[in-house]
């Protein structure tokens, strides 16, 4: 799997996105703040990945609580 950086996006809160290629296939992808993983935008977050912070709610949740 190939990571490419792509200076899109500059915030401070938020993790940048980059593009993946998987299977041939460029998809946009970020590192969630809390464990660090990769995670691919999915659908639900079609309108407003950047804005995404958490790879999951438990993610979210462990934030909160740290
Ligand atoms: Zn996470």
């Amino acid at each position: 799997m190939d990571v490419y950086n792509e200076d899109t996006h500059k915030s401070e809160n938020f993790s940048k996105i980059f593009k993946i290629v998987d299977r041939g296939v460029i998809k946009e992808a970020k590192c969630c703040i809390e464990c660090g993983k990769v995670f691919v935008n999915r659908k639900k977050w079609k309108d407003n990945f950047k804005d995404v912070k958490f790879c999951s709610q438990k993610c979210k949740l462990n934030h909160k609580n740290s």
